[in-house]
């Protein structure tokens, strides 16, 4: 419907004489800018230049009402909403953005003053505050629309409710699991403890009974040797010897492996003729090999500085596995050479069935045995064990270059 059909008894407001549809010159406005603003900033509360905006155009009551209450409904809202944000902020220090939030705040708060302004104006025609209300509002939304535009990339990093979801029920899931691996663990530790208790425990109730049945044997050996009459058995006696020496070795073993876990396996160091040492534990391992050729290659007069028994331990330990594990192949050769950098290594050498590289890096733990050779070839995994730990005590290196099915060295520095 247009103005024209209107009652005109309705149009309370006739318009008034300074409202006009023209820019009228008039000295001001050919005044510089400069003056304009001076002039706009001296008189920024003066509503003499315009009449209350009822008297200028032609509202109706229902119009200008209702323009005025949707400028203030607009207003109502746009302060309560900052005032909600603020009590958010107030509430959750852990407000993300917080300064972005306080910038929302100020720039609905002025969107709201200028509605309000605008209801105003109807009465209180400060038409250049209100200009300068809108200045400001203008140049703050702006500002907040750079710093959102900043922000944003950031904002869009931060996680969703569904990611921090799953990422909580993950971390709850990684965290028992940890619990339950930390319980094997301590369930582990608590077997290994045990069965190295019941090791140490073992091997020294075995080695009382095994040192008397030795000796005893060892006067039936003598006996044997001096009676024609008990030849025949001396093949019995012999195997029961050699099995007992075994049974020595592996109790043996195991009092060192429960020594080692003490940290009592302690060292008595001389000086001696390296020579020696590998002869006598040459010697020492053919007597119940005699089909293996053992070399023995190095200076005769090298000499080295070490606990003699653990090193000669140690070289019984790398020939006996040396010929264990070549059983198709006859040849071993002992080397041993003095570094440039004065250190002294000794090498075994032997053609036999090799390790796997993927299992290199285990072999010298406890009881660890390549699994094809458990069921071939008897043993504790021990050995390679005390071996490393009694080189470590040292302060040497012990290390293996092997291939499978070609052979195997296994060296250590001193
Ligand atoms: P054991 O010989 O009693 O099993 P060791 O600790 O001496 O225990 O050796 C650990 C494992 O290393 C052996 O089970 C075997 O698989 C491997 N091994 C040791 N020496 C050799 C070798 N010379 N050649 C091939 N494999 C070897």
């Amino acid at each position: 419907m247009s103005l024209d059909l209107i009652d005109p008894t309705l149009n309370q407001n006739p318009p008034c004489t300074m409202c006009r549809s023209d820019k009228l010159a008039n000295t001001t406005e050919h005044a510089s800018l400069g003056d304009q603003a001076l002039e706009f900033f001296s008189r920024l509360l003066d509503t003499g230049d315009w009449p209350p905006r009822w008297h200028c155009g032609r509202w109706t009551d229902f119009h200008g009402w209702f323009y005025i209450v949707s400028d203030l409904m607009i207003a109502a809202a746009y302060f309560a909403i900052p005032f909600l944000l603020y009590k958010i902020l107030v509430k959750r220090r852990d407000f993300p953005f917080p300064s972005l939030i306080w910038l929302f705040i100020a720039f609905i708060v002025l969107c709201g003053t200028t509605h309000l302004s605008d209801a105003i104006l109807f009465w209180w025609p400060a038409y250049r505050f209100s200009g300068l209300l809108r200045f400001v509002t203008g140049a703050v939304s702006i500002f907040t629309v750079v710093i959102l535009y900043r922000i944003s990339p950031m904002i869009l990093s931060l996680r969703t409710q569904e990611q921090l979801e799953t990422e909580i029920e993950a971390r709850k899931k990684a965290e028992q699991e940890m619990k339950h691996q930390q319980l094997i663990r301590e369930s582990t530790e608590e077997l290994m403890r045990k069965k190295d208790e019941f090791i140490s425990i073992a091997s020294h109730e075995l080695r009382t009974p095994i040192t008397s049945i030795k000796a005893s044997l060892q006067i039936i050996q003598g006996a044997v040797a001096k009676n024609e009459v008990l030849e025949p058995f001396r093949p019995m006696v012999d195997k029961s010897a050699t099995q007992v020496t075994k049974l020595t070795n592996l109790v043996n073993e195991l009092l060192d492996v429960t020594r080692i876990q003490a940290g009592k396996l302690g060292l008595v160091k001389s000086t001696f003729v390296l020579y020696d040492l590998v002869k006598e534990s040459v010697e020492g391992s053919l007597i119940n090999n005699p089909n293996y050729t053992v070399l023995i290659n190095g200076d005769k007069t090298l000499t080295a500085y070490a606990d003699r028994n653990r090193i000669e331990q140690v070289l019984n330990n790398l020939l006996s596995n040396a010929i264990k594990y070549s059983p198709k192949n006859y040849q071993i050769t002992v080397s041993f050479e003095k570094r440039s950098n004065g250190q002294t290594k000794v090498s075994v050498i032997d053609n036999g069935i090799g390790i796997e590289q993927s299992k290199v890096a285990d072999i010298f733990d406890r009881f660890f045995r390549v699994e094809h050779t458990n069921k071939n070839y008897a043993g504790l995994g021990l050995g390679l064990y005390i071996s490393a730990q009694i080189i470590k005590q040292h302060l040497g290196e012990i290390g293996v270059d092997t291939e499978l099915e070609s052979g195997s060295t296994f060296w250590f520095v001193l």
